[in-house]
């Protein structure tokens, strides 16, 4: 009962917090906590005090191992009870407080610094309260660096390093957008013009990194595909020229098949009657001549008189014929000679002249100023241009206009001998160079003019076509190449007939 705690239970103390109380009691085992309480017989009535204690060296070593700081017990006094720090040199006196300092700790945490162990040291004192009542001073003591350096460290160091990263990232960034992020948008903008056909494109990026090695990839394979695209813009121009080149030869190989018939109607033909022609003319020749002796020495008179001039007649008009055959059937090689063709067509004109004018028909010329020169065979193209001449004047019943004309192209020479005829209709377009096709009464056409002139022109590597309107006339053109392949020609001799042309026409 002289303990406080005790002498309080049994005195039947009961406050707001019940009937057990606690203090710190000094035993001769140490300071512990004790909780006391009344203990009560049956009756109710006190018989006694029961006390549960907590050695406080326990207690607080629990405490440091969970406050990971040193803890110092005093009592209200101020006087030191015990601490978990080791024992030092420097003893527990520097850990007590004065009286003063215990009061004002009542109130408010007090702070103080010491040396122990050569180290600065820092204690926090503040009142230990059990059970709502002040049973003590507890003081957490904490190394003085710990907690200054714990506190600069954590507040600059951390800001410091949340500044320095923030520049990092921010650094970082700008370096990786300087360096990767633009160049690479550069690209993908400049690839999208690429794609989208503009191919003028080009990255301005001269680097010697990644970035730089693809932006010269991307600028090379541009630079390619410019030349691709090029190349077969080229090249689709050049397919389509080809395809009209094609079209052309095919146009002229239909043509040239057409006339190749011709030819070989016209070969066969005139083998057949090459063969008879010469057994044929000999005895015309002999009747002629015998009618014509007969004639004279007979004396002959009437009917008999009559009848041998039309056996002569006969004689001589089947001698026209066949002579005709003859020159269809000889399929001799041209006497090729270069000359202006312009000669050949004013000799024809010449020619012609009085059966023009017997027919009533107006010859015109149109011919270029200067020489025409082919190599060609006068006398051949000259029979030709005859025989087409004849025709014209027969197709002009009542008069008409014949005009022939001359034109010099790239590779060949364009004769046209046109007249304003009856015309040709059109289903006999394709017959009239059909050898006996004539559509003129007996003995006056023997329907070879046109075969003839055909297999002509055709030796001379030429060709003949024909364009007719029925009563307006009819147009026939005559193409000769310039140059023909494959007859046998000395260069010497060609100079030779050049020079001599062109002393002709100096002297003319
Ligand atoms: P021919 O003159 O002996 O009849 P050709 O071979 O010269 O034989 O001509 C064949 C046919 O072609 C002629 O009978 C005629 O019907 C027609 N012909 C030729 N040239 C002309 C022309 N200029 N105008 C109209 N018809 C023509
Ligand atoms: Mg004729």
């Amino acid at each position: 009962s002289s303990l406080p705690l005790v002498k309080r239970i049994l005195e039947g103390e009961i406050d707001e917090f019940g009937d057990k109380y606690t203090a710190i009691i000094e035993t001769n085992d140490g300071h512990y906590v004790f909780t006391g309480g009344p203990v009560r017989d049956d009756d109710g009535s006190l018989v006694g005090v029961m006390l549960v204690g907590s050695r406080l060296d326990t207690l607080f070593k629990d405490i440091k191992l969970q406050s990971l700081a040193d803890v110092v017990v005093l009592d209200l006094e101020g006087d030191f009870i015990l601490s978990t720090l080791p024992e030092s040199e420097e003893g527990t006196s520097m850990l007590q407080l004065d009286s003063d300092d215990v009061v004002s700790t009542m109130t408010t945490p007090f702070m103080r610094e010491f040396t122990m162990f050569g180290r600065d040291y820092t204690a926090l004192y503040a009142p230990m309260v059990i059970r709502h009542e002040d049973a003590g001073i507890m003081a957490v003591v904490l190394p003085s660096e710990f907690i200054v350096s714990t506190l600069a460290t954590s507040r600059n160091n951390f800001s410091g390093i949340f500044a320095l990263g923030t520049i990092s990232v921010i650094a970082l960034g700008y370096i990786l957008a300087q360096h990767i992020a633009i160049p690479i948008l550069r690209l993908r903008r400049m690839s999208s013009a690429v794609a989208s056909g503009d191919l003028e494109q080009e990255s301005g990026i001269d680097r010697s990194d990644e970035i730089g090695d693809l932006a010269t990839s991307f600028d090379t394979m541009t630079l390619k595909l410019r030349e691709r695209t090029e190349e077969a813009a080229r090249l689709y121009a050049e397919a389509i020229q080809r395809n009209k080149d094609l079209a052309d030869a095919n146009a002229r190989i239909q043509s040239t098949q057409a006339q190749l018939i011709q030819s070989e109607k016209l070969a066969s033909v005139g083998q057949l009657t090459a063969g008879i022609v010469h057994d044929v003319k000999n005895p015309l020749a002999v009747i002629k001549g015998i009618a014509e002796e007969l004639a004279e020495e007979l004396e002959a008179e009437g009917y008999a008189r009559e009848g041998l001039e039309t056996i002569r007649e006969s004689a001589s008009k089947a001698n026209t014929i066949v002579s005709d055959l003859l020159k269809f059937a000889r399929q001799s090689t041209p006497d090729m000679q270069r000359r202006d063709m312009r000669e050949t067509i004013y000799s024809v004109v010449r020619l012609t002249e009085y059966l023009a004018r017997k027919g009533n028909v107006e010859v015109v010329t149109d011919l270029p100023d200067t020489a025409v020169l082919v190599r060609y065979d006068a006398q051949q193209i000259e029979q030709v241009l005859i025989n087409m001449t004849t025709n014209a004047v027969q197709a002009m019943p009542e008069g008409g206009t014949l005009v022939f004309s001359l034109q010099e192209l790239d590779e060949s020479i364009e004769m046209k001998i046109e007249d304003s005829g009856v015309g040709i209709p059109s289903d006999h377009l394709d017959r009239i160079f059909d050898p006996f096709f004539t559509t003129k009464p007996e003995g006056e056409g023997t329907g070879l003019g046109l075969s003839v002139s055909y297999g002509i022109i055709a030796r001379h590597g030429g060709h003949i076509e024909v364009d007719s309107e029925l009563d307006h006339g009819t147009i026939f053109t005559i193409s000769l190449p310039k140059t023909l392949e494959g007859l046998d020609e000395q260069d010497e001799s060609w100079i030779d007939i050049e020079e001599q042309h062109v002393k002709s026409a100096r002297s003319r």
